[in-house]
């Protein structure tokens, strides 16, 4: 068993948010001029996530660490080199102005992160990384039939334990839940490039995603939805790790 090697250090959870805003930096204001309604769709930023983003971290009194510029001028979800780290808006840049977005926008969040996490390992804790999105209803055509997804490495026991026991406390709503929908897990990403750098008995990283029906509708569902999302992580956490999430996270430094 992986957790067998390392079997008494606490899990601490920490929250990030890769596409929290449609924020375009003043500096490349010209590149986006009539593309407010891009911005402003699910193309330019993740929907209904950084309210609740916020809210989960209270909740869980767990560090949040959101990234609010645009996805369309740097895509934080990509791993450096990848074909979609600039879009169409971005694309056009030289060789340096690249270098001075990624030092600006992209190189900082990651940063952020990699220290949060490291701190957390030097003081003799394990790593609960969550990555919290949302995703569109439809995409091509396509009516994507989940209300949440739980992203994970099938291959990485933690992460496969903990999206199980998260999926079976949701299904006591009305809630349709899919593992690795709309995305697999283990495609292009910022937790699949942590897990490279991290081994799974340290290190266990798990992407939500949501809906955006739900926070476009707003309401008592989601308003329900978002505060079950808390109440089951907490207890999918204690039931796996067999220990408190808030407790241990409050000592995150
Ligand atoms: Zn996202």
């Amino acid at each position: 068993m992986v957790s067998s090697s390392v079997p008494d250090l606490p899990w601490r959870l920490l929250l990030s948010c890769e596409h929290g805003g449609n924020r375009v930096p003043p500096e490349y204001a010209t590149l986006f001029q009539e593309a407010d309604e891009v911005l402003a769709s699910h193309r330019g930023y993740d929907i209904g996530v950084a309210p609740f983003a916020r809210r989960l971290a209270q909740e869980l009194s767990a560090p949040l660490y959101l990234a609010d510029v645009t996805r369309l001028l740097v895509e934080l979800n990509r791993s450096p080199g990848h074909p979609a780290l600039f879009s169409e808006f971005s694309r056009e840049l030289d060789k340096l102005q690249r270098r001075e977005l990624l030092a600006a926008y992209y190189q900082p969040h990651r940063e952020r992160v990699i220290s949060a996490i490291e701190r957390i390992m030097a003081t003799g804790g394990r790593v609960l990384h969550l990555s919290l999105h949302s995703f569109t209803p439809e995409l091509h055509g396509e009516v994507r039939n989940a209300d949440i997804g739980l992203l994970y490495d099938p291959q990485r026991p933690n992460e496969l334990a903990l999206c199980r026991a998260w999926q079976a406390q949701l299904r006591s709503g009305t809630w349709r839940i899919r593992r690795n929908y709309p995305y697999r897990g283990t495609a292009d990403g910022f937790i699949p490039w942590l897990r490279r750098r991290y081994p799974a008995a340290v290190y266990c990283g798990v992407e939500l995603e949501i809906n955006q029906r739900w926070p476009l509708a707003g309401g008592d569902d989601w308003e329900t939805l978002q505060r079950q999302l808390g109440v089951t992580l907490a207890a999918a956490v204690s039931s796996v790790f067999r220990q408190g999430v808030t407790q241990d996270c409050r000592k995150n430094p």
